[in-house]
């Protein structure tokens, strides 16, 4: 987040500044509880791709959220949880205990769907289902929040999404030295150039997925289809930027404005996978691809 922008932006109605954690690259939440204490506002962190979130190692956050959802760090097929700094935990209580409890035990279907998500994720087979639209692979859509409801955790379910998030094998390392040559040809590593709290090196958290900024939307695209071809699950995330979603743009106060770095970012995103199926081999592919894409006038 560009924190003169975010300073500018501060106004009246302000109540609160989201520090998004994107696909695991931490923000900087000691820069941003600066600016959230001179503005009196509230801190969320939003780990969603982010396990553990940094507020587990800083108390800087009033609150910080996870999500379990498909494609998320530890996936139990929907769901979240809601963390609270101490400090708030009595004012936060009475309002939580109020939200109704939804039953969501997982049951045989509930298994039968991560069984069939965890095999998608797989990329031996990915390249061939992307193809079919109906299952919708990777597309962003709006929906509205009906309601907020509770859930009960399955805690076994949770810890062992969790433990293999811890044992996974950390590929950063593997792909930032075989997609370093880019940089000569005008692509941006994300995880290496993004600013992090002091601390929080590149490489200190697992990324959800490895990102670049390709020179243009065209080399994006090519590059996309090329790494699809031979059944990498590469994509461009989220496609447009929030001004462009269908469905959410018309909540956006200020929609019609020119959101030029947004609009650059979406256009360029390139995220490549790190789940546990990915093999070394894998991403010996995934440089050939690259390199062979960016040498392409
Ligand atoms: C997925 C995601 C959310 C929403 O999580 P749900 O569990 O799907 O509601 C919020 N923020 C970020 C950054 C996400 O990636």
């Amino acid at each position: 987040m560009d924190l003169e922008c975010l300073r500018a932006s501060v106004s009246e109605n302000t109540v609160a500044i989201i520090a998004v954690n994107f696909l695991g690259i931490s923000e900087r939440l000691d820069e941003l509880g600066k600016l959230a204490s001179e503005f009196g506002l509230v801190l969320i962190e939003d780990s969603a791709q982010q396990f553990p979130p940094t507020s587990a190692r800083a108390g800087i956050a009033d609150f910080a959220v996870l999500s379990f959802g498909r494609g998320k760090p530890i996936n139990l097929m929907g769901g979240g949880a809601l963390l609270v700094r101490q400090d708030h935990y009595q004012a936060s209580n009475s309002i939580i205990n109020g939200f109704p409890y939804k039953d969501q035990r997982p049951g045989i279907v509930w298994f039968l769907k991560r069984a069939v998500f965890n095999t998608l994720m797989n990329r031996r087979i990915y390249g061939v289902l992307e193809k079919i639209p109906f299952l919708g692979l990777g597309q962003t859509t709006f929906e509205m929040l009906e309601g907020i409801t509770r859930i009960e955790l399955n805690e076994g379910l949770l810890s062992t999404g969790a433990k293999n998030m811890y044992e996974r094998q950390p590929l950063e390392a593997g792909y930032r030295e075989r997609l370093e040559p880019l940089t000569k040809r005008g692509w941006t590593l994300l995880p290496e150039n993004c600013k992090r709290a002091p601390g929080q090196d590149a490489g200190v958290e697992k990324l959800l997925r490895y990102s670049l900024l390709a020179p243009s939307f065209g080399k994006r695209e090519d590059t996309i289809k090329a790494l699809n071809a031979i059944g990498i699950g590469a994509n461009s995330l989220y496609n447009v930027p929030l001004s462009r979603l269908a469905g959410a743009s018309e909540h956006l106060a200020n929609a019609s404005s020119e959101f030029q770095s947004a609009d650059a970012f979406a256009d360029r995103l390139l995220t490549l996978p790190c789940h546990e199926d990915v093999l070394f081999s894998d991403l010996d592919c995934i440089e050939r691809v690259l390199l062979d894409v960016a040498s392409n006038e």
